[in-house]
């Protein structure tokens, strides 16, 4: 099988599967417990939490462990929104979000919030001055996601941060999950960043909020007394210290992945250009670890599974979103339906190899009757 689907997920790397298990037998204690064993727990994930700011130098910032980056932006969008209504009812994001940012700002429409979108550029970017023009006295929330999962365009974070810092009263959210691990990224310019740990080959099933303590947000998960103020229930230590193993491990590894994976994306794009039938719909300024492109006479979802067939996963849309034929994204992007109707995602990570990129190219050739 030929992997080529990392922004999905990655396997989970041999040292945070350690790092688990270790905790999972050493500190077998609940952190709400007040006895030794309890509070030997809740040290492992005080020191996990400590860290990941260290990392990614962000002391301004406290951790929120969370299932996952879908939580960790329903929390911050829904429980933001909640705590700051009564001083506005205005919030904006972008038309590039993850499924969870936009279905999470579509309950606070259904809830009488008036959501507006940023308008972008030809490459898909977030225009400051579109973006400010937007800015009223009564908007609460601007989110912008860092990194859009299915065409790798990449916003301008740090800008966007220095723009809305002359805007005290505005509580800025980017969704990092595309970003934090794989490309720099300042978290310090935005009040609250969210990342998940198995697209960083952490596992599944835990991702975090960073939230500057000056923000106040709502808990999402109501419950008893917990040590996790923002979300009850028994605290999964060994996940917590997975997450901070593994971005730990991704931020060791950032140069050598980042030279990697834009070598293969320069190699990727250079042998797909023997190929008249292909569009590439990522901008060059994507992040290298997403090239999204459409195959014109092959629908998406054949495309995908002709190259199943053929021993290699790719995706189609993002996928979190459910098939409608077309990917939105790809069509807001490029104006073409027949781009849309036939786009696909393949997506790279340190493990790919050019004998892997080559493998792709014999496949759609294959596919394309060469
Ligand atoms: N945001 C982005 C940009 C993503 O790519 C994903 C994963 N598809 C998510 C959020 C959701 O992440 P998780 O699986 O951790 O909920």
């Amino acid at each position: 099988m030929i992997y080529l689907d990392y922004t999905a997920t990655t396997p989970p790397d041999p040292a945070v599967v350690s790092a688990f298990n270790a905790v999972a037998m050493g500190y077998p204690g609940n952190e709400n417990s007040e006895h030794q064993s309890g509070k030997a727990a809740r040290n492992q994930t005080e020191s996990a939490s400590e860290m990941i700011l260290r990392r990614l130098l962000a002391p301004e910032h406290q951790v929120i462990f969370t299932s996952g980056a879908t939580e960790a932006n329903n929390l911050a969008i829904k429980g933001l929104a909640d705590k700051k209504r009564h001083l506005g009812k205005h919030v904006i994001t972008t038309p590039y979000e993850h499924a969870s940012v936009i279905a999470s700002f579509g309950v606070l429409q259904r809830e009488g919030f008036e959501v507006e979108f940023a308008e972008t550029g030809s490459d898909g970017t977030v225009r400051l001055d579109s973006l400010q023009a937007l800015l009223r006295p009564d908007t609460i929330l601007v989110s912008v996601g860092a990194v859009h999962g299915e065409i790798g365009i990449r916003q301008p974070i740090d800008e966007i941060g220095r723009l809305l810092d002359k805007y005290p009263y505005i509580t800025f959210h980017s969704d990092m999950t595309q970003a934090i691990g794989k490309i720099p990224v300042d978290v310090s310019m935005v009040d609250l960043a969210t990342f998940s740990g198995h697209k960083i080959f952490g596992l599944k099933g835990v991702g975090a909020l960073l939230r500057k303590k000056n923000v106040i947000l709502e808990p999402q998960i109501h419950g008893g007394h917990s040590t996790t103020e923002y979300r009850s229930g028994t605290p999964p230590t060994p996940l917590h210290v997975s997450l901070a193993v593994a971005l730990g491990l991704a931020m060791d590894r950032e140069d050598d992945q980042l030279r990697h994976v834009y070598g293969l994306n320069v190699y990727l794009r250079e042998r797909l250009a023997a190929f008249p039938e292909v569009r590439i719909n990522s901008p060059v300024s994507a992040i290298p670890h997403i090239l999204n492109i459409s195959v014109l006479p092959i629908p998406a979802e054949q495309m995908r599974a002709r190259l199943d067939a053929r021993g290699i996963c790719v995706s189609t849309q993002s996928a979190c979103h459910s098939g409608k034929g077309r990917s939105e994204a790809v069509f807001r992007l490029t104006q073409e339906e027949q781009r849309a109707r036939t786009s696909v995602r393949i997506s790279l990570s340190r493990l790919t190899t050019v004998d892997e990129i080559d493998a792709l190219i014999e496949a759609l050739g294959a596919e394309l009757g060469r």
